[in-house]
């Protein structure tokens, strides 16, 4: 349909105000708030449902994918270890079938040596994604934040080459939020598009959606149901479609009916499979399961070649979750914008190639990208700095001196 109508100008209130202005509540955006709230910044979190975690909660995405090399080392501190222990810290015995699962035994000991951290599993979780919504909003509330639950962020208001503004709708309307500065912690680099920046789509998203079901005897089993997808973000290598962009209302749409479809069809094989038990479905996805939608087109665009390489303004490391041994360190330069002075993205919306995406868009990475744009907005801010020219050398000192675990020795690489 091409016909348009002209919506009439108006005035909006201005309902809010902040020094950072968080949009989107999951891991990154938490992991940002966290961070800019106790640098002293006032921190507002705008999310467009009413839970916090994203695709970790409401998506029941619950591995907090490994934190470790898998030779032997731990290679992230800072929010990211924060998170990963409270995405199970009410958890007293691991429930296998529903996939809660503590770290493993061999983490825990002090007294284990590396060649046996090297050989033995690595070091994730696997949480309840309602207890983890609960701890997450608490974390949040301690540290001074702001939530604004079934706020959508929906257009970003310009002065110079700044956002000044964010206009949001909810119940009370469509108003205006002021921002100091401004972290993107939407999944789909909302902000950025809306601000003008660069960015790329990849529409090679299949259906998927992780879901429980309780069965007889009140067991819940979490199934991982998903079609095959490319991990090149392409549509080869396997993958099964059909393919979403996830940057258009009806291709979201598409795919949460395509979603429903392979849960149902989960449903019926399990029911065949297993005749004498009772499955109901218990909890399925509330949000649109993408792995990959709009990201910001950064400075840098961080690559699979770029493994083991040390960035001068490296502020975050990353393990490789599919493979023991790569290390990445991760520029300033992919998460912030290039045309807006007071504009940082974070999490899967970060600025990263389709050969990286895989390994950067989980969960610990969103948490480290979100702790560097948060921390590093706080900052700039005091410093009455714009974001791009911060000094990420300093940046740097500051989430070292925050546990962060950023070393050229800990991405370099390392025998087998
Ligand atoms: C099927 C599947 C399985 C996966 N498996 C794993 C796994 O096992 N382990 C792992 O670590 N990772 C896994 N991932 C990836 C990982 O879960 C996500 O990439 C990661 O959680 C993304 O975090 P995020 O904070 O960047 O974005 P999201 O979790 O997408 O959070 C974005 C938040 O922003 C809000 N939002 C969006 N737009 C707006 C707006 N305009 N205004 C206000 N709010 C907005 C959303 O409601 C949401 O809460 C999987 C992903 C999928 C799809």
């Amino acid at each position: 349909m091409n016909a348009t109508v002209r919506e009439p100008a108006r005035d909006l209130p201005v309902s809010a105000s902040a020094d950072v202005v968080v949009a989107g509540g999951g891991i990154a955006g938490v992991a940002a708030a966290l961070a800019a709230a106790r640098a002293g910044a006032s921190v507002l979190l705008l999310e467009n449902t009413c839970t916090l975690g994203g695709l970790a909660t409401a998506g029941n995405v619950t591995i907090y994918l490994p934190i470790d090399d898998g030779r032997g080392r731990v290679v992230m501190g800072g929010i990211a270890r924060e998170l990963f222990d409270l995405s199970v810290a009410d958890i007293k015995h691991p429930a296998p079938v529903a996939g809660f699962r503590p770290p493993p035994p061999v983490w825990l000991d002090p007294a284990s040596t590396r060649e046996a951290r090297a050989a033995g599993p690595r070091l994730e979780t696997g949480f309840n994604p309602d207890g983890y919504v609960l701890a997450l909003e608490e974390a949040l509330l301690r540290a001074g934040v702001r939530i604004l639950y079934d706020t959508r962020v929906c257009a970003a208001l310009r002065g110079g080459d700044r956002v000044t503004h964010l206009a949001v709708e909810n119940k009370s309307g469509r108003t205006a939020v002021a921002c100091g500065a401004v972290v993107d912690a939407t999944g789909d680099a909302d902000v950025c598009f809306l601000a003008g920046e660069p960015t790329v789509s990849i529409d090679a998203n299949v259906a998927g959606g992780w879901f429980y079901t309780v069965q007889d005897g009140g067991k819940l089993w979490l199934h991982t149901s998903s079609h095959a997808f490319d991990k090149d973000a392409g549509k080869g290598g396997g993958a099964e479609g059909p393919f979403f962009r996830g940057d258009d209302g009806e291709q979201v749409t598409g795919q949460v009916l395509a979603t429903r479809d392979l849960i149902r069809r989960g449903l019926a094989n399990l029911r065949a499979d297993h005749p004498d038990e009772d499955f109901q479905p218990f909890k399925i996805p509330t949000i649109p399961c993408f792995r990959m939608t709009r990201r910001l087109a950064g400075a840098y665009e961080l690559r699979e070649g770029d493994m083991h390489r040390w960035f001068d303004d490296a502020v975050c490391l990353a393990p490789d979750w599919r493979r023991r041994g790569p290390v990445w360190s991760i520029p300033w330069r992919c998460l912030v914008a290039t045309r807006t002075a007071n504009l940082a993205a974070c999490g899967r919306c970060a600025s990263w190639d389709t050969s990286a995406w895989d390994a950067m868009r989980v969960i610990p990475v969103c948490a480290a990208t979100g702790e560097a744009a948060g921390l590093g907005a706080a900052l700039a801010l005091r410093a009455g700095a714009p974001l791009p020219s911060l000094d990420a050398r300093r940046l740097a000192d500051e989430l070292r001196a925050r546990g962060n675990l950023l070393s050229p020795e800990l991405a370099a690489e390392q025998p087998a």
